[in-house]
């Protein structure tokens, strides 16, 4: 099972990742973007945070949605919309009830990832955060009793094989072939998030 507490911790954890992991997300932005995206993630993270720390929540769904709601607003850039959007989605494919079951969350994950294809119309391989969301889900769903270190290390090599790609979408896509060498910074937020999700159902 996936308890509302768990869900809860995964984001409070993540909120300490992403301030730790603000200054590399950035340094990865700035070879291939902006450079800002360790310091939106650490934003909006932090203003999640501040939210858990008061609100209470019977259901994963509410703290989702909530939670997606305030990545929404306060995260920023490309990857904010996308982030919330992604929260949102799977707090709306969650039943209302305290706990949910591995699969459940699999399958709400899985709208999730519907939910960025839409909003960010990114493909496979176009060196986006969908190159850890893909694999991700289609790990998550096939194997209904996930080992979550074989997850980790998909994972894993999934963000480093961002590296070799070009950019399609987004600001880096603006470097064309430059954009090669590279990870991508959402790929690199996005590991860092089923990373900690996979500490918590671990
Ligand atoms: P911005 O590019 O506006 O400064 P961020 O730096 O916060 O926003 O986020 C950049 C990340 O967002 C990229 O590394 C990429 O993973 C992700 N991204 C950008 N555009 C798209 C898209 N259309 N679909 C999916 N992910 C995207
Ligand atoms: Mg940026
Ligand atoms: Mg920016």
């Amino acid at each position: 099972a996936f308890t509302v507490d768990e869900a809860k911790l995964w984001l409070i954890n993540l909120n300490k990742i992403y301030q730790q992991e603000k200054m590399y997300l950035s340094e990865l932005d700035q070879a291939i973007g902006d450079g800002d995206h360790g310091i939106n993630m650490a934003r909006g993270f932090n203003e999640l945070n501040k939210k858990l720390e008061t609100a209470e929540y019977h259901t994963t769904a509410d703290l989702f949605k909530d939670a997606g709601m305030v990545l929404l607003s306060k995260v920023g850039g490309a990857s904010g919309p996308l982030y919330g959007t992604a929260f949102i989605k799977a707090g709306g494919a969650l039943k209302d009830k305290e706990e949910v079951t591995k699969e459940e969350l699999a399958a709400a994950l899985f709208e999730s990832l519907e939910g960025l294809k839409l909003r960010g119309k990114a493909r496979l391989e176009d060196k986006t955060m969908l190159d850890v969301w893909i694999p991700a889900i289609e790990f998550l769903q096939n194997h209904p009793k996930v080992d979550w270190d074989e997850f980790k290390k998909l994972v894993k090599e999934k963000m480093e094989g961002t590296k070799k790609l070009e950019a399609k979408k987004g600001r880096a896509s603006y470097l064309g072939i430059r954009s090669v060498g590279h990870i991508d910074p959402g790929a690199a937020s996005s590991y860092l998030l089923f990373v900690e999700l996979a500490r918590v159902c671990e």
